[in-house]
């Protein structure tokens, strides 16, 4: 953790992802806004479907269709992401925003050299380092991630999981970003090796100076790994805070229900599943789309959508700001 971890690296503000479909729309991101604060690990949890993904590939301009990007800005310096080219979004992918995707390990290419796949990312960006200059980048990226230069002469075939993921990071950092988003970058690990590269990974954040966005599941990997933490719920960022007070004292019903079912914060803890199932983001619930599952719904529950709203504030950090998109600390009564 490095920097002024005050300012802001990335605001992201209203963002909606549809996916159009016979049957309709999707709404698999409802007007997302965060802040990402420089030099910070920000994790994103949520039940399958709840839209981390989506919103992380969002960011990525990786959408496809029939996903669309309806509307939102995510600026990033002077950059607003969603409303580059897709000339000057492919130029920003790696050089200021970079993905560790799901399963980076299967998406190396298999019947080429490791050194030869980090040194075409850096080539479809950069005009002429080559020969003598390239191989020593490619052997201080690969140091970078804790692995030997000489790795650069390998296949994939060649390396463990844990090695796979490491020259997916190198990758991923070969351009410097400011912002990092890693997408379970762990799950296909064992739980020793999962440590080891996460380590790695916020080594690199903090000699690179860049805020990390970490999408995943496992509450208890973000408990020990993140800053804060903003929990997804049908789409909508419902809860957003330090990770800690979050994870003591959660303001939201449905973090409550969360955190309330991990067998312990410190072991890894993924979600066992709550009562009840998400709802259709094809016809979603009017109201709060967590009522039908709420303990505590009260009556306005059912009709009037909460907003995400500032419950406890400071003036003088971000950090410490914690919000919540529920009735409870609306005073909403009908
Ligand atoms: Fe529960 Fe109502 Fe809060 Fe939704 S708004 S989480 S239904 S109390």
């Amino acid at each position: 953790m490095t920097g002024n971890r005050s300012r802001v690296a990335l605001s992201v503000e209203d963002l909606r992802v549809h996916y159009h479909t016979e049957r309709g729309a999707i709404r698999a991101v409802e007007g997302v806004s965060f802040d990402l604060l420089a030099g910070e690990r920000l994790g994103l949890v949520g039940e399958s479907g709840s839209g981390k993904t989506t919103t992380a590939m969002a960011l990525m301009r990786l959408i496809r269709p029939p996903g669309r990007i309806e509307s939102g800005r995510a600026q990033l310096g002077d950059l607003e992401l969603l409303s580059l080219s897709d000339e000057q979004m492919r130029q920003a992918r790696f050089a200021h925003i970079s993905l560790i995707p799901q399963g980076v390990m299967n998406s190396l290419n298999p019947v080429m050299r490791v050194g030869a796949q980090i040194a075409d990312t850096i080539q479809a960006h950069e005009q002429g380092p080559g020969g003598e200059k390239m191989r020593a980048r490619v052997s201080d990226l690969l140091s970078l991630v804790e692995l030997d230069p000489d790795t650069a002469q390998m296949y994939p075939h060649e390396l463990s999981g844990g090695m796979k993921q490491r020259v997916g990071m190198a990758i991923s950092v070969a351009l410097r970003p400011q912002v990092i988003i890693a997408d379970e970058p762990t799950s296909a690990l064992d739980v020793v090796v999962q440590k080891r590269v996460m380590d790695t990974l916020f080594r690199v954040q903090g000699e690179l100076d860049a805020a990390v966005i970490l999408v995943g599941h496992d509450m208890g990997l973000m408990a020990q790994c993140v800053d804060r933490l903003g929990v997804m719920y049908a789409g909508r960022l419902v809860e957003l805070g330090p990770v800690q007070q979050l994870l003591e004292q959660p303001l939201h019903p449905y973090t409550r229900l969360l955190v309330s079912s991990l067998p312990s914060l410190d072991r890894r803890g993924e979600f066992r599943g709550i009562p009840g199932l998400p709802p259709s983001l094809l016809d979603p619930p009017a109201g709060c789309p967590f009522h039908p599952r709420c303990p505590e719904a009260i009556d306005g529950c059912t009709t009037k959508i909460p907003g995400l709203t500032t419950v406890v504030a400071d003036d003088d950090s971000a950090r410490i700001e914690r919000r919540a998109a529920c009735h409870l600390h609306t005073g909403v009564t009908s």
